[in-house]
């Protein structure tokens, strides 16, 4: 649309110009209004594509005022009720403003009498957890609050991953969310005024599925936390589904971010058909590092032991402080890449600890493998937690091979871009018409 505006605005004023009328033609109000509401959407288009990634709060103001100028300019530059221009405008900025309106109702009724909660989470997350929300809120599904104590005139998008009561995991960016985690730090466990809008958001039904494969990576994991605890609160008792769980994150601080849904992964009633592997890409300094909750793992390169930290003095971690997405980068040797078979959880790769290196994550592995070891360093609520990066592409593979060809595979996934394509392009290349019906689902963070 915008390419065809440009088209119209440069043909007609070489037209005008040729014929000695340009002047004319832009010294009227119809002429300045084609002007104006031109630049508006440019400024529309080109706030959207530069400004929205460096400073958010400065596009959505912009970009409000642009989209408002442009189409009171456009009603100028054809006023003529008769050829229609100004019908169509009408019915665009009334959907428009419809829905500003049905939005800040929404936001207004859910205001009254509630309240949300914040707790200071490690490494600058926050948690929030509201009073009153929407009945049709369910864990997966994202919502936008609205917090005036840290913005006014701001809602932002989150996803939900707690039910009763409602909570959603903010990590800290640079405004709204580093403001929330400041407050939060300040004055931890305070209620304060906010409301929500939503929710909104669809993904395929996990019910519908036998098995059901979640990755995510740090912060996306409020997506697949909300998918697990959706299914979990679900399930009847002789349900036949299986869930894979994965969790990246970068610290083991980061772990406790979803303390309460990792218990509940254990000690839910279907908790047996629930198999969760943590991965921490960065080792801590020192066992006081972890994360309360956590339990040492003496480690081998080929296996794992359950000696618990009460039976050993100092637990097997990486040097200090080292990171063994680099360290595996930097040593790892040539490798043959091993075909793995059997269920997630009894796969060579797992039994071995094979972790995926960096160059595993942008191709390099399909061409001439480059393999690291990671082991068990410890367990968090009794799940493992191995060090390195989580080898998707195997999961998913193993998931998908391991399920009877009448059955249906959930993957659903969400996390930076790399583990994003890897998920994607491995997922696609299962869908096959022998094999079980698969289907692959991508949250992403962003517009
Ligand atoms: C559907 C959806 C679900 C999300 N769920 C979560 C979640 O559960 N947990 C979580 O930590 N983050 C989530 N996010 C991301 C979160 O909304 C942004 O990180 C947050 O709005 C950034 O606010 P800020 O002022 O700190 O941004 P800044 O630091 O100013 O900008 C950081 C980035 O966030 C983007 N951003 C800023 N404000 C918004 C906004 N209102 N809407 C969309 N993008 C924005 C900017 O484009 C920029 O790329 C989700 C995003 C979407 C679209």
């Amino acid at each position: 649309m915008f390419i065809l505006m440009v088209l119209h605005a440069s043909l007609y004023t070489a037209f005008f110009a040729s014929e000695k009328r340009l002047v004319a033609i832009y010294s009227q109000s119809s002429g300045i209004g084609g002007i104006v509401a031109g630049f508006g959407f440019l400024s529309v288009v080109s706030s959207a594509l530069v400004l929205r990634r460096i400073w958010y709060e400065l596009f959505y103001v912009t970009h409000i005022t642009s989209w408002v100028l442009a189409i009171v300019a456009l009603g100028v530059h054809r006023p003529e009720i008769a050829n229609k221009t100004l019908v169509v405008v009408l019915i665009a900025a009334s959907m428009w403003f419809v829905d500003r309106v049905i939005r800040a109702c929404r936001v207004l009724y859910y205001s009254t009498n509630n309240e949300a909660r914040l707790y200071p989470l490690p490494d600058g997350s926050t948690k929030v957890v509201f009073k009153k929300v929407p009945s049709r809120t369910r864990p997966g599904k994202h919502c936008f609050i609205w917090i005036p104590a840290i913005r006014k005139f701001e809602t932002h998008p989150f996803t939900i991953h707690g039910s009763s009561p409602v909570e959603f995991t903010v990590k800290a960016r640079y405004g709204f969310t580093s403001d929330l985690h400041k407050y939060a730090a300040a004055h931890p466990g305070e209620a304060v005024t906010a409301s929500i809008d939503g929710p909104y958001g669809t993904f395929p039904d996990p019910m519908e599925f036998d098995k059901i494969v979640l990755i995510a990576g740090g912060g996306g994991a409020t997506f697949t936390f909300g998918i697990a605890v959706n299914v979990l609160e679900r399930m009847h008792e002789d349900s036949p589904k299986d869930i894979v769980f994965i969790w990246s994150v970068r610290k083991h601080e980061n772990l406790s971010w979803f303390r309460e849904q990792l218990e509940l992964l254990r000690t839910h009633v279907h908790s047996p058909k629930v198999s969760v592997s943590l991965y921490v890409t960065r080792a801590p300094s020192s066992t006081s590092d972890l994360p309360s909750g956590s339990e040492s793992e003496s480690t081998e390169q080929s296996g794992r032991s359950n000696t618990s930290s009460k039976d050993t003095e100092s637990p097997p971690l990486s040097p200090a402080g080292s990171d063994p997405e680099k360290d595996a980068h930097r040593t790892a040797a040539p490798a043959a890449r091993r075909p793995s078979s059997g269920a997630h959880g009894d796969s060579e790769r797992e039994k071995e600890g094979a972790i995926e290196t960096p160059a595993e994550h942008t191709g390099l592995a399909e061409k001439g493998s480059l393999k690291a070891a990671a082991a068990v360093a410890h367990t968090f609520f009794e799940h493992p937690v191995k060090l390195g990066r989580p080898d998707a592409a195997s999961v998913i593979r193993d998931a998908v091979k391991t399920t009877p060809r009448d059955q249906r595979v959930l993957v659903a996934a969400c996390g930076p871009d790399g583990l994003m394509r890897v998920v994607r392009d491995t997922t696609a290349r299962l869908i096959v018409g022998d094999g079980p019906a698969v289907e692959l689902h991508c949250e992403e963070f962003g517009w």
